[in-house]
């Protein structure tokens, strides 16, 4: 019988996961269907409920029910515990368990560029949800130092304080993070900042950015924020957000699946989608 998966978010129209996964399924010949459902916040338990009665294998969560959606869940794994959000379910022998991909699929999608983050001076900028998830998951993984400049300096402080992994860390502002860019190795834009329509706007001038830093922006439209474009220009690394949606999918995929699958095909439908090619 035909395996379910789905997407729950309010909206969801937008989402570019039921493409890219319902390509998957057909390339490795898998019995199963991806689906997004538009679920109201108020209508969130029954719809887990429903998804676990009918024996879904697995689903994504998106905005606005990553943090709302864990206590319908049978269990957490530790990671997501600690950000306190989910964005992937799996149906464990009829338990419905919750992980994060979202910070291990940017770490992973930044491989191209850097092994490992430990022992590297990174700077993250935003405190929203997928800063949240990044930090943690870069936290974790040794840093030397990582840094949180954020318009509001107080959430910063906050996702430190919250943090459960040690690594030394700061809350700027972005007027600081600014002056201190020559200081960073790998440098993260996690805020909206610059997304279509508003593609003139950046968090900061760059003027004193090293050639040899890394510096990503989690946008990927456009595929090249205003930020990025002045990164490069001044012979920085640049990486968008495209790597680490494919990557928090593909590690999905592989939860669901046990087959971790093909990265290039993944990153080729999602640029097609977004008309990219
Ligand atoms: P969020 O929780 O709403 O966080 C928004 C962040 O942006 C906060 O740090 C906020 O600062 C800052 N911000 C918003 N408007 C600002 C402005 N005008 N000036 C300065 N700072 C501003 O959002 P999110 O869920 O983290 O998503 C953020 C971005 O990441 C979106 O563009 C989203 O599309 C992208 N994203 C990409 C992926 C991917 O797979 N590539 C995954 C998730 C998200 P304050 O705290 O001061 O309000």
């Amino acid at each position: 019988m035909k395996k379910l998966y789905a997407v729950l978010g309010d909206p969801i129209g937008h989402s570019m996961s039921p493409v890219m996964i319902n390509d998957l399924f057909s390339f490795y010949q898998l019995d199963a269907h991806y689906l997004p459902f538009q679920v109201k916040a108020e209508n969130l338990g029954d719809a887990v409920k429903g998804l676990k009665a009918i024996g879904v294998g697995g689903f994504n969560v998106t905005i606005p029910h990553k943090s709302t959606i864990i206590p319908f869940l049978d269990g957490i794994d530790e990671l997501a515990a600690s950000i306190g959000a989910v964005n992937t379910v799996v149906n464990e022998g009829g338990g419905l368990i919750g992980y994060n991909t979202d910070g291990p699929g940017f770490l992973s999608g930044l491989n191209a560029f850097v092994q490992s983050v430990s022992g590297k001076r990174i700077l993250v900028i935003g405190a929203g949800g997928a800063a949240r998830a990044i930090y943690f998951t870069v936290a974790k993984a040794n840093p030397y130092v990582v840094d949180i400049a954020n318009r509001t300096v107080e959430t910063a402080a906050k996702l430190i304080e919250d943090c459960p992994y040690d690594s030394p860390s700061r809350a700027l502002s972005l007027n600081e993070a600014s002056k201190n860019i020559g200081d960073y190795d790998l440098i993260i834009q996690t805020t909206m900042i610059g997304m279509s329509p508003k593609i003139a706007e950046q968090p900061f001038i760059l003027d004193k950015l090293r050639k040899q830093s890394i510096v990503c922006d989690i946008i990927y439209n456009p595929l090249e924020t205003q930020f990025l474009h002045d990164a490069a220009s001044k012979g920085a690394s640049i990486q968008n957000g495209i790597d680490m949606f494919v990557y928090q999918g593909a590690l999905a995929f592989e939860k669901w699946t046990g087959i971790f699958p093909d990265i290039e095909r993944m990153r080729n439908n999602v640029l097609k989608q977004l008309g990219g090619n």
